[in-house]
């Protein structure tokens, strides 16, 4: 497939409102109200083997972003994720990347957004690899960004709002010019939060640990790994850090739909290595993920609370 053809003519059939169409026909008018001030919601799932990994929690998600924003979506999770399966049959996609939006429309464009009407679009198309370097390196190296995730009062952290997501960016942004593959960022408080698209975990003293999500998203693999850690008899700690105790971590690890889990061999200067427990957790995501209909967090754990 050439590279010269834009993302909408790659994907195939987008469905859209309802109906199945050309991804280059899949369009939204400039005056929609989600362009202008970032309210779109959304949602990206992985598809392995032809099935979608927790394609009904993605969507139970999608609703409740669009609800912690003020509207609601006119189909329900269960209605998407038939609506995924559909779109799978149709691009006849055995592994790939599912981008599922919503967003107000262009009826008005005060910032009040009442009235206005609500549309749904998922694309899914064959997509393997996130991050550049870590097939050949094994890992990545993340740059301690000064950029802060805002605190709950500011945005709701568990809203996967397309605005959300400008902190991210300038911060990925930032961390690619400086020579890094990506970027930590504190919360608000300046603990410890995550990256710039997904959650933080790591290794200290023997223990797997990783920041509690009060100003962030409580990603669905990082509760995936949570439960596989306690299924590993792995004890996880679930607490505030300061960024400076990264530097006595043994092991560190990104967790995301899209970059799974994926090890950091660099934070700064300091050097690590995906070491034992990285392993053991990365072999047990790849056995779940293609087990058809499997949902792990069925089983979610309590988890220890220093
Ligand atoms: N944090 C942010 C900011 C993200 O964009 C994502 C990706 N959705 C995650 C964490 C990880 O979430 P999940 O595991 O549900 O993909």
């Amino acid at each position: 497939m050439s590279a010269q053809l834009t993302l909408p003519e790659r994907v195939g059939d987008v469905w859209l409102n309802g109906a199945l169409e050309r991804g280059t026909a899949a369009q939204l008018n400039v005056l929609s109200h989600s362009l202008h001030y970032g309210t779109a919601v959304f949602e990206g799932l992985r598809i392995y083997a032809g099935h979608p990994f927790l394609a009904l929690r993605h969507f139970q998600r999608l609703h409740a972003s669009a609800r912690a924003l003020g509207y609601d979506l006119p189909h329900s999770p269960e209605t998407l994720t038939e609506a995924l399966q559909q779109l799978i049959a149709r691009n006849g996609l055995t592994d790939g990347y599912v981008r599922a939006i919503a967003w107000l429309g262009d009826e008005a464009l005060g910032l009040m957004a009442e009235g206005l009407t609500t549309h749904v679009a998922i694309a899914a198309w064959p997509w393997p690899q996130v991050h550049r370097t870590a097939s050949v390196f094994g890992g990545i190296a993340v740059w301690q960004s000064d950029r802060r995730r805002p605190s709950a009062e500011t945005l709701p952290p568990q809203a996967k709002a397309a605005g959300s997501y400008l902190i991210g960016a300038l911060a990925y942004q930032e961390a690619r010019r400086r020579g890094f593959d990506d970027a930590l960022l504190c919360d608000s408080g300046g603990h410890l939060a995550e990256s710039t698209s997904a959650n933080l975990f790591f290794v200290k003293d023997g223990r797997l640990c990783t920041p509690r999500p009060q100003g962030f998203l409580n990603g669905l693999t990082r509760q995936t790994v949570q439960v596989l850690a306690r299924d590993l008899g792995l004890q996880c700690r679930e607490d505030q850090f300061h960024p400076d105790e990264l530097v006595s971590a043994s092991e560190a690890f990104l967790t995301g739909t899209a970059v799974e889990i994926l090890p950091i061999t660099r934070i700064g200067t300091h050097n690590l290595l995906p070491g034992p427990v990285t392993e053991r957790l990365i072999a047990a995501y790849a056995e779940i993920v293609r087990r058809p209909g499997a949902d792990p967090l069925c089983t979610a754990p309590e988890f220890e609370r220093a």
